[in-house]
């Protein structure tokens, strides 16, 4: 193998520069060249395409977003699109191919891999950490601290004007994000997707700590659970308290990545083209009990990653 090409797919996800680096970087060490494909399978299909050198990826490791840009590319969805990309594998010589994204980013790389036999790796980037297979993927970690600094100044205000704060949070269809942060932050009341809920409990949890003297609450709601308006709405209504509701939105996306998912992104990334020099394909590289490990494609896209309940309970009885 000498050529082999990276790219990021879906939504963007902090700590997906430090990914770019570890690839580039590591095939550059043993001799490999690498070429950046811009704005995901788009870039892919309109020959988007420059080769990446050491210096490219100087100065990235601390930035959110990502500099080869990602795109959602229906085009890539089409046999039309991919035969078109497979032009450009054959007129820019790429053998091997490495995409992070989600979900959704590895089902197009695994038909890709199907109908053209292009090997590819794959490298978890979401803030969701919805993909199983993986404990963390790249971003989890990063947006889960945006999530517990603004709980931490919702806090402030929330205390000074006795209030009840709900937070909404990213996650779509998983409260991994509104869990950890929830935990973390200590918030009253924790609304997942996974579980089941009753805004009678929670107006009476609340009821019960005001008159315990609590001086101010937070609940945090996963986007893919409840919509925090409405939930503040009713909140109100049924117990008349000062309710406001703030929706964190895209900041959960930006900011400069964690340590941790600069660590992260960093082997995966290196392990990810290591396995593409050993004749490795279909493969995503995982992070799971605190090793790097591969796991195929198919498992990864045919499983539901499970959250851990545990820690729901937990979060609780540590509230009470
Ligand atoms: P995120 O979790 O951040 O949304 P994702 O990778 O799951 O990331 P998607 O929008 O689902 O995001 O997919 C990204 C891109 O992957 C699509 O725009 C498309 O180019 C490609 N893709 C997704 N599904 C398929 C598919 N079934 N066939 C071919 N390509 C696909």
């Amino acid at each position: 193998m000498q050529r082999i090409g990276v790219l990021t797919s879906g939504g963007d996800a902090p700590g997906m520069n430090a990914a770019i680096r570890a690839v580039v970087r590591k095939a550059l060490y043993h001799g490999l060249e690498v070429l950046g494909i811009k704005r995901g399978f788009s870039g892919f299909i309109e020959a988007d395409i420059e080769p990446l050198n050491a210096w490219s990826v100087a100065d990235i490791v601390h930035r959110g977003g990502t500099m080869l840009r990602t795109a959602r590319c229906e085009k890539f969805k089409t046999p039309e699109g991919r035969r078109i990309a497979k032009e450009n594998v054959d007129r820019f010589g790429i053998q091997g191919l490495v995409v992070i994204g989600g979900g959704g980013s590895f089902h197009g790389a695994a038909i890709f891999n199907r109908e053209f036999g292009l090997p590819v790796m794959c490298l978890p980037g979401t803030i969701d950490n919805d993909i199983s297979g993986t404990d963390y993927s790249i971003g989890f970690d990063t947006a889960v601290n945006t999530v517990v600094e603004a709980i931490n100044k919702i806090r402030d205000t929330a205390t000074s004007h006795e209030r009840t704060f709900v937070v909404e949070v990213m996650g779509r269809d998983t409260g991994f994000i509104a869990l950890t942060a929830g935990l973390a932050g200590g918030a009253e009341s924790i609304i997942i997707p996974e579980r089941p809920f009753s805004l009678e409990e929670i107006c009476a949890r609340l009821e019960r700590n005001y008159r315990k003297g609590t001086s101010h609450s937070i609940i945090v709601v996963a986007e893919g659970a409840a919509s925090g308006v409405e939930i503040g709405r009713e909140i109100k209504k049924r117990t008349g308290f000062d309710t406001k509701v703030t929706i964190l939105g895209h900041l959960q996306r930006g900011g400069s990545p964690t340590a941790f998912d600069r660590v992260l992104a960093s082997m995966l990334g290196a392990k990810a083209v290591e396995w593409l020099m050993q004749g490795e394909s279909n493969k995503m590289a995982g992070y799971v009990a605190g090793q790097v490990v591969s796991v195929d494609l198919e498992r990864v896209l045919n499983r539901r990653k499970n959250i851990n309940l545990a820690l729901y309970d937990l979060a609780g009885i540590l509230s009470i």
